[in-house]
């Protein structure tokens, strides 16, 4: 008999892989980043600090737990 096992613990700081929406770069930034995360490539705004989880300005495309 299996029992569910519980992994919830509070997914609050992920690292999410994002997708530059001008150049299409793909690269990981922080959840809860506490400074602007900008493209590696052409500097556009990928993620904006908002005091908790950031503000994604790009396309998310995986969540890395
Ligand atoms: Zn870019």
């Amino acid at each position: 008999m299996m029992a569910r096992i519980k992994v919830i613990t509070k997914p609050e700081s992920n690292f999410l892989k994002v997708k530059c929406s001008k150049c299409s770069n793909e690269q990981i930034v922080f959840e809860r980043c506490s400074t602007i995360v900008r493209c590696n490539v052409c500097e556009e705004v990928l993620a904006e600090p908002t005091g908790g989880k950031a503000s994604i300005k790009a396309e998310v495309l995986q969540v890395l737990t």
